[in-house]
Protein backbone atom coordinates (compact mmCIF):
# COMPACT_ATOMS: atom_id res chain seq x y z
CA UNK A 1 0.00 0.00 0.00
CA UNK A 2 2.75 2.22 0.57
CA UNK A 3 5.08 1.70 -1.70
CA UNK A 4 1.97 1.76 -4.32
CA UNK A 5 1.55 5.18 -3.16
CA UNK A 6 4.88 6.42 -2.69
CA UNK A 7 5.45 5.13 -6.51
CA UNK A 8 2.39 7.27 -7.52
CA UNK A 9 3.78 10.15 -5.91
CA UNK A 10 7.19 10.29 -7.75
CA UNK A 11 5.41 10.49 -11.05
CA UNK A 12 4.37 14.18 -11.21
CA UNK A 13 1.16 14.65 -12.82
CA UNK A 14 0.65 18.43 -12.17
CA UNK A 15 -2.08 19.22 -14.30
CA UNK A 16 -1.96 21.51 -16.42
CA UNK A 17 -0.59 19.52 -18.37
CA UNK A 18 -1.31 16.18 -16.31
CA UNK A 19 0.85 13.69 -17.52
CA UNK A 20 -1.43 11.29 -16.02
CA UNK A 21 -0.63 8.19 -18.21
CA UNK A 22 2.64 7.57 -16.34
CA UNK A 23 0.56 6.84 -13.50
CA UNK A 24 -2.22 4.62 -15.33
CA UNK A 25 1.13 2.69 -16.83
CA UNK A 26 2.44 2.21 -13.26
CA UNK A 27 -0.91 1.44 -11.26
CA UNK A 28 -1.60 -1.13 -14.51
CA UNK A 29 1.58 -2.88 -13.78
CA UNK A 30 0.73 -3.42 -10.19
CA UNK A 31 -2.63 -4.64 -11.06
CA UNK A 32 -1.38 -6.88 -13.68
CA UNK A 33 1.22 -8.30 -11.02
CA UNK A 34 -1.81 -9.12 -9.12
CA UNK A 35 -3.91 -11.21 -11.99
CA UNK A 36 -6.05 -8.00 -12.88
CA UNK A 37 -7.56 -7.09 -15.93
CA UNK A 38 -7.28 -3.77 -17.27
CA UNK A 39 -6.83 -1.17 -20.03
CA UNK A 40 -5.56 2.22 -20.23
CA UNK A 41 -7.88 4.15 -22.51
CA UNK A 42 -5.67 7.00 -23.92
CA UNK A 43 -6.62 10.79 -24.04
CA UNK A 44 -4.23 12.57 -26.32
CA UNK A 45 -0.81 13.31 -25.02
CA UNK A 46 0.63 11.74 -22.02
CA UNK A 47 -2.68 11.17 -20.98
CA UNK A 48 -4.66 7.82 -20.40
CA UNK A 49 -7.64 7.37 -17.94
CA UNK A 50 -7.38 3.59 -16.94
CA UNK A 51 -9.94 0.84 -16.40
CA UNK A 52 -9.33 -2.43 -13.98
CA UNK A 53 -12.10 -5.41 -13.88
CA UNK A 54 -11.84 -7.74 -10.89
CA UNK A 55 -14.70 -10.01 -12.77
CA UNK A 56 -17.07 -11.43 -10.10
CA UNK A 57 -19.98 -14.06 -10.54
CA UNK A 58 -22.24 -12.08 -11.91
CA UNK A 59 -24.91 -12.51 -9.76
CA UNK A 60 -24.98 -8.76 -8.76
CA UNK A 61 -24.44 -5.84 -10.73
CA UNK A 62 -21.18 -4.18 -10.32
CA UNK A 63 -19.19 -1.70 -8.11
CA UNK A 64 -16.95 0.86 -9.37
CA UNK A 65 -14.24 3.00 -7.62
CA UNK A 66 -12.94 5.83 -8.63
CA UNK A 67 -10.07 8.02 -8.16
CA UNK A 68 -8.22 10.74 -10.00
CA UNK A 69 -4.29 10.79 -11.36
CA UNK A 70 -4.02 14.30 -11.84
CA UNK A 71 -3.01 16.95 -8.92
CA UNK A 72 -2.73 20.43 -8.21
CA UNK A 73 0.74 22.27 -8.34
CA UNK A 74 2.98 22.44 -5.95
CA UNK A 75 2.59 26.21 -5.59
CA UNK A 76 5.43 28.79 -5.07
CA UNK A 77 5.43 28.89 -1.07
CA UNK A 78 8.70 26.31 0.55
CA UNK A 79 7.57 23.08 1.44
CA UNK A 80 9.08 21.40 4.09
CA UNK A 81 9.97 17.94 2.07
CA UNK A 82 10.07 18.20 -1.61
CA UNK A 83 6.52 17.83 -3.47
CA UNK A 84 7.37 14.51 -5.23
CA UNK A 85 9.91 12.74 -3.31
CA UNK A 86 7.25 11.07 -1.37
CA UNK A 87 9.37 10.99 2.28
CA UNK A 88 7.59 9.08 4.67
CA UNK A 89 8.62 10.73 8.27
CA UNK A 90 9.50 9.45 11.31
CA UNK A 91 6.00 9.86 12.81
CA UNK A 92 4.58 7.57 9.76
CA UNK A 93 3.32 10.75 7.78
CA UNK A 94 3.71 10.49 3.65
CA UNK A 95 4.64 13.53 2.72
CA UNK A 96 3.71 14.99 -1.53
CA UNK A 97 1.85 16.76 -3.67
CA UNK A 98 -1.05 13.97 -3.82
CA UNK A 99 -0.93 12.61 -0.91
CA UNK A 100 -4.02 13.08 0.04
CA UNK A 101 -6.04 14.65 -2.84
CA UNK A 102 -5.48 11.62 -4.41
CA UNK A 103 -2.89 9.13 -4.86
CA UNK A 104 -3.24 7.89 -1.41
CA UNK A 105 -7.02 7.18 -1.87
CA UNK A 106 -6.52 5.68 -5.81
CA UNK A 107 -3.55 3.61 -4.44
CA UNK A 108 -5.93 2.18 -1.43
CA UNK A 109 -8.41 1.12 -4.22
CA UNK A 110 -6.18 -0.82 -6.30
CA UNK A 111 -4.76 -2.63 -3.56
CA UNK A 112 -8.40 -3.93 -2.57
CA UNK A 113 -8.83 -4.73 -5.85
CA UNK A 114 -5.38 -6.74 -6.36
CA UNK A 115 -6.01 -8.50 -2.43
CA UNK A 116 -9.43 -9.66 -3.97
CA UNK A 117 -7.85 -10.95 -7.04
CA UNK A 118 -4.57 -12.75 -5.44
CA UNK A 119 -6.77 -14.21 -2.79
CA UNK A 120 -9.13 -15.74 -6.01
CA UNK A 121 -12.41 -14.61 -3.70
CA UNK A 122 -15.31 -14.74 -5.67
CA UNK A 123 -17.18 -11.71 -5.66
CA UNK A 124 -21.25 -11.53 -6.50
CA UNK A 125 -20.68 -8.53 -8.40
CA UNK A 126 -17.57 -7.25 -10.59
CA UNK A 127 -15.42 -4.61 -9.05
CA UNK A 128 -14.19 -1.83 -11.52
CA UNK A 129 -11.70 0.67 -10.91
CA UNK A 130 -11.77 3.72 -13.15
CA UNK A 131 -8.46 6.61 -12.93
CA UNK A 132 -9.38 9.17 -14.30
CA UNK A 133 -7.17 12.28 -16.06
CA UNK A 134 -7.81 15.90 -15.63
CA UNK A 135 -10.36 15.84 -12.54
CA UNK A 136 -8.36 19.13 -11.24
CA UNK A 137 -9.11 21.17 -14.18
CA UNK A 138 -12.26 20.10 -16.54
CA UNK A 139 -13.11 16.33 -15.61
CA UNK A 140 -11.81 15.18 -19.17
CA UNK A 141 -11.44 12.16 -17.85
CA UNK A 142 -15.01 11.36 -16.46
CA UNK A 143 -16.50 12.74 -19.13
CA UNK A 144 -14.86 10.54 -21.90
CA UNK A 145 -15.11 7.76 -19.20
CA UNK A 146 -18.74 8.45 -19.68
CA UNK A 147 -19.15 8.70 -23.48
CA UNK A 148 -17.16 5.69 -23.83
CA UNK A 149 -19.83 3.61 -21.67
CA UNK A 150 -17.49 2.55 -19.02
CA UNK A 151 -20.25 2.92 -16.74
CA UNK A 152 -22.96 1.28 -17.90
CA UNK A 153 -24.57 -1.36 -15.39
CA UNK A 154 -22.44 0.17 -12.57
CA UNK A 155 -24.63 0.36 -9.97
CA UNK A 156 -22.63 1.74 -7.17
CA UNK A 157 -19.99 4.03 -7.17
CA UNK A 158 -17.59 5.20 -4.97
CA UNK A 159 -14.64 8.17 -5.05
CA UNK A 160 -11.51 7.69 -2.97
CA UNK A 161 -11.73 11.59 -2.84
CA UNK A 162 -10.14 12.71 0.68
CA UNK A 163 -12.76 12.52 3.45
CA UNK A 164 -10.75 11.39 7.08
CA UNK A 165 -12.52 8.34 5.89
CA UNK A 166 -15.46 9.63 7.00
CA UNK A 167 -18.60 9.26 4.57
CA UNK A 168 -19.72 11.55 2.47
CA UNK A 169 -23.17 11.20 0.75
CA UNK A 170 -23.94 14.92 -0.49
CA UNK A 171 -22.92 17.97 -1.87
CA UNK A 172 -24.84 21.01 -2.12
CA UNK A 173 -25.80 22.34 -5.84
CA UNK A 174 -25.08 25.89 -7.03
CA UNK A 175 -27.81 28.63 -9.18
CA UNK A 176 -26.26 31.18 -9.93
CA UNK A 177 -28.63 33.67 -10.84
CA UNK A 178 -28.22 37.61 -12.32
CA UNK A 179 -31.39 39.75 -12.08
CA UNK A 180 -32.05 43.16 -13.40
CA UNK A 181 -35.06 44.87 -12.62
CA UNK A 182 -36.31 48.32 -14.75
CA UNK A 183 -37.61 51.78 -13.76
CA UNK A 184 -38.37 54.80 -14.95
CA UNK A 185 -36.31 57.99 -14.50
CA UNK A 186 -37.57 60.86 -12.37
CA UNK A 187 -36.69 64.00 -10.43
CA UNK A 188 -35.48 62.27 -6.90
CA UNK A 189 -38.41 65.42 -5.33
CA UNK A 190 -41.28 63.99 -7.46
CA UNK A 191 -40.71 59.98 -7.30
CA UNK A 192 -44.19 59.23 -7.50
CA UNK A 193 -43.43 60.23 -11.71
CA UNK A 194 -40.71 57.77 -11.94
CA UNK A 195 -40.56 53.96 -10.90
CA UNK A 196 -37.74 53.34 -8.79
CA UNK A 197 -35.91 50.49 -10.04
CA UNK A 198 -34.21 49.49 -6.37
CA UNK A 199 -37.36 49.72 -4.40
CA UNK A 200 -38.24 46.73 -7.40
CA UNK A 201 -35.43 45.14 -6.57
CA UNK A 202 -35.68 45.17 -2.90
CA UNK A 203 -39.22 43.62 -3.17
CA UNK A 204 -38.16 40.63 -5.51
CA UNK A 205 -35.04 40.17 -3.22
CA UNK A 206 -37.71 39.94 -0.03
CA UNK A 207 -40.15 37.54 -2.38
CA UNK A 208 -37.03 35.23 -2.90
CA UNK A 209 -35.76 34.56 0.21
CA UNK A 210 -39.47 33.86 0.69
CA UNK A 211 -39.36 30.96 -1.91
CA UNK A 212 -36.16 29.73 -0.55
CA UNK A 213 -37.43 29.01 2.68
CA UNK A 214 -40.33 26.90 1.25
CA UNK A 215 -37.28 24.84 -0.26
CA UNK A 216 -36.96 21.61 0.94
CA UNK A 217 -34.19 20.95 3.71
CA UNK A 218 -31.58 17.45 3.48
CA UNK A 219 -30.56 15.23 6.80
CA UNK A 220 -26.98 15.92 6.54
CA UNK A 221 -26.55 19.57 4.33
CA UNK A 222 -29.23 21.40 6.17
CA UNK A 223 -30.97 23.90 4.43
CA UNK A 224 -30.77 25.71 0.88
CA UNK A 225 -29.35 28.91 1.24
CA UNK A 226 -29.54 32.47 -0.32
CA UNK A 227 -26.48 34.85 -0.77
CA UNK A 228 -27.39 38.17 -2.79
CA UNK A 229 -23.28 38.33 -3.80
CA UNK A 230 -23.49 42.04 -5.89
CA UNK A 231 -25.98 44.90 -6.36
CA UNK A 232 -25.68 47.77 -8.41
CA UNK A 233 -28.38 50.54 -9.39
CA UNK A 234 -28.56 53.86 -9.77
CA UNK A 235 -26.69 57.39 -10.66
CA UNK A 236 -26.94 59.74 -7.96
CA UNK A 237 -29.05 60.58 -4.64
CA UNK A 238 -31.76 62.93 -6.62
CA UNK A 239 -32.91 61.02 -9.57
CA UNK A 240 -34.64 57.65 -9.25
CA UNK A 241 -32.95 54.79 -10.42
CA UNK A 242 -34.19 53.29 -13.73
CA UNK A 243 -32.38 50.34 -13.82
CA UNK A 244 -30.84 47.66 -10.58
CA UNK A 245 -28.60 44.75 -10.85
CA UNK A 246 -28.25 41.80 -8.33
CA UNK A 247 -26.50 38.89 -8.64
CA UNK A 248 -27.67 36.19 -6.50
CA UNK A 249 -26.18 32.43 -5.37
CA UNK A 250 -28.54 29.96 -4.21
CA UNK A 251 -27.38 26.53 -2.66
CA UNK A 252 -29.60 23.99 -3.38
CA UNK A 253 -30.04 19.92 -1.69
CA UNK A 254 -30.22 16.95 -3.37
CA UNK A 255 -34.00 16.30 -4.24
CA UNK A 256 -34.87 20.01 -5.63
CA UNK A 257 -34.89 19.78 -9.20
CA UNK A 258 -33.19 22.88 -10.48
CA UNK A 259 -35.37 23.21 -13.76
CA UNK A 260 -38.35 23.51 -11.43
CA UNK A 261 -36.84 25.79 -9.21
CA UNK A 262 -36.41 28.11 -12.37
CA UNK A 263 -39.85 27.66 -13.46
CA UNK A 264 -40.48 28.87 -10.55
CA UNK A 265 -39.01 31.67 -10.06
CA UNK A 266 -40.22 32.54 -13.35
CA UNK A 267 -43.89 32.44 -12.34
CA UNK A 268 -42.60 34.74 -9.13
CA UNK A 269 -41.46 37.40 -11.50
CA UNK A 270 -44.98 36.87 -13.61
CA UNK A 271 -46.83 37.91 -10.40
CA UNK A 272 -45.01 40.60 -9.17
CA UNK A 273 -45.28 42.09 -13.07
CA UNK A 274 -49.00 41.37 -12.86
CA UNK A 275 -49.56 43.08 -9.25
CA UNK A 276 -46.94 45.67 -8.80
CA UNK A 277 -47.28 48.70 -10.63
CA UNK A 278 -44.50 48.96 -13.20
CA UNK A 279 -42.59 45.84 -12.36
CA UNK A 280 -40.42 44.59 -15.26
CA UNK A 281 -37.78 42.12 -14.42
CA UNK A 282 -35.02 40.13 -16.39
CA UNK A 283 -33.55 37.05 -15.09
CA UNK A 284 -30.06 35.37 -16.33
CA UNK A 285 -29.09 31.96 -15.53
CA UNK A 286 -25.15 32.29 -15.06
CA UNK A 287 -24.08 28.93 -13.33
CA UNK A 288 -26.02 25.73 -13.13
CA UNK A 289 -25.01 22.85 -10.98
CA UNK A 290 -26.77 20.24 -9.64
CA UNK A 291 -26.82 19.08 -5.98
CA UNK A 292 -26.01 15.41 -5.67
CA UNK A 293 -27.07 12.52 -2.73
CA UNK A 294 -27.26 9.23 -1.57
CA UNK A 295 -30.49 8.07 0.55
CA UNK A 296 -28.72 7.30 4.35
CA UNK A 297 -30.70 4.08 3.82
CA UNK A 298 -29.07 2.74 0.60
CA UNK A 299 -27.07 -0.57 0.95
CA UNK A 300 -23.85 1.16 -0.29
CA UNK A 301 -24.47 3.13 2.44
CA UNK A 302 -25.07 0.88 5.06
CA UNK A 303 -22.31 -1.59 3.55
CA UNK A 304 -19.48 1.35 4.13
CA UNK A 305 -21.06 2.36 7.55
CA UNK A 306 -20.44 -1.47 8.54
CA UNK A 307 -17.20 -1.75 6.80
CA UNK A 308 -15.78 1.67 8.63
CA UNK A 309 -16.66 0.57 12.16
CA UNK A 310 -15.10 -2.79 11.71
CA UNK A 311 -12.09 -1.28 10.32
CA UNK A 312 -11.97 1.97 12.52
CA UNK A 313 -13.81 0.52 15.61
CA UNK A 314 -15.67 3.71 15.92
CA UNK A 315 -19.28 4.36 14.29
CA UNK A 316 -18.83 6.05 10.86
CA UNK A 317 -19.41 9.99 10.67
CA UNK A 318 -21.45 11.39 7.78
CA UNK A 319 -20.91 14.30 5.84
CA UNK A 320 -21.48 16.87 3.33
CA UNK A 321 -19.49 18.43 1.38
CA UNK A 322 -18.76 22.07 -0.29
CA UNK A 323 -16.22 20.57 -3.22
CA UNK A 324 -16.74 18.93 -6.19
CA UNK A 325 -15.45 16.32 -7.72
CA UNK A 326 -15.89 13.35 -10.42
CA UNK A 327 -18.33 12.45 -8.66
CA UNK A 328 -20.63 15.80 -9.82
CA UNK A 329 -20.25 14.45 -13.01
CA UNK A 330 -20.36 10.83 -12.95
CA UNK A 331 -23.89 10.51 -10.74
CA UNK A 332 -26.22 13.15 -12.03
CA UNK A 333 -25.28 11.23 -15.32
CA UNK A 334 -26.14 7.45 -14.31
CA UNK A 335 -27.93 8.19 -11.19
CA UNK A 336 -26.47 5.26 -9.37
CA UNK A 337 -25.93 5.83 -5.39
CA UNK A 338 -22.34 7.64 -5.05
CA UNK A 339 -20.06 7.80 -1.70
CA UNK A 340 -17.03 9.75 -1.29
CA UNK A 341 -14.82 7.93 1.24
CA UNK A 342 -11.06 8.85 1.50
CA UNK A 343 -7.43 8.78 3.37
CA UNK A 344 -6.23 11.94 4.08
CA UNK A 345 -8.03 15.57 5.89
CA UNK A 346 -9.40 17.56 3.02
CA UNK A 347 -8.15 20.61 4.28
CA UNK A 348 -4.74 19.56 3.12
CA UNK A 349 -5.87 18.83 0.26
CA UNK A 350 -4.13 21.70 -2.64
CA UNK A 351 -1.57 23.17 0.48
CA UNK A 352 1.48 23.47 0.98
CA UNK A 353 3.29 20.31 2.75
CA UNK A 354 0.29 18.13 1.53
CA UNK A 355 0.79 14.72 3.50
CA UNK A 356 -1.27 11.96 5.05
CA UNK A 357 -0.48 9.47 8.23
CA UNK A 358 -0.05 6.16 6.72
CA UNK A 359 -1.94 4.35 9.14
CA UNK A 360 -4.74 5.92 7.45
CA UNK A 361 -3.64 4.77 3.52
CA UNK A 362 -3.68 1.11 5.33
CA UNK A 363 -7.02 1.54 7.10
CA UNK A 364 -8.25 2.88 3.15
CA UNK A 365 -6.83 -0.31 1.85
CA UNK A 366 -8.74 -2.63 4.14
CA UNK A 367 -12.10 -0.69 3.77
CA UNK A 368 -11.44 -1.02 0.11
CA UNK A 369 -11.19 -4.81 0.13
CA UNK A 370 -13.73 -5.45 2.59
CA UNK A 371 -16.46 -3.57 1.07
CA UNK A 372 -17.39 -5.59 -2.08
CA UNK A 373 -17.56 -8.72 -0.11
CA UNK A 374 -20.41 -7.20 1.97
CA UNK A 375 -22.36 -4.93 -0.34
CA UNK A 376 -25.51 -6.08 -1.08
CA UNK A 377 -26.11 -4.72 -4.49
CA UNK A 378 -28.44 -4.77 -7.16
CA UNK A 379 -29.03 -8.22 -8.94
CA UNK A 380 -27.77 -8.12 -12.40
CA UNK A 381 -29.70 -6.86 -15.11
ZN1 LIG B 1 -9.41 15.38 -5.77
Amino acid sequence: MLELTRELLRVDTVNPPGNERAAAELALGYAKDAGLDGALAPLGDGRANLHLVLPGTGARAPLMYCGHFDTVPPGTAAWTRPPHAAEVDEDGVLWGRGAVDMKGGVAAMIVGLATLARAEVALPGDLHFLGTVGEEVDCAGARAALDRGALEGVANLVIAEPTDLALVVAHKGALFLEFTTYGRAAHGAMPEQGINAIDQMMCLLERLRDLKAGLPGHAVLGDATLNVGTIEGGSVVNIVPDRCTARVDLRTVPGVDHRALLAGIGRLLDELAATRAGFQARMTVTGDYPAVGTDLDEPLVRAAGHVLGTVLGRPPEIRGVSYFSDGSLLQPATGVPTLLCGPGDPNLAHQTDERVDVRALEHAAEIFTMLPTVLEAPEAA
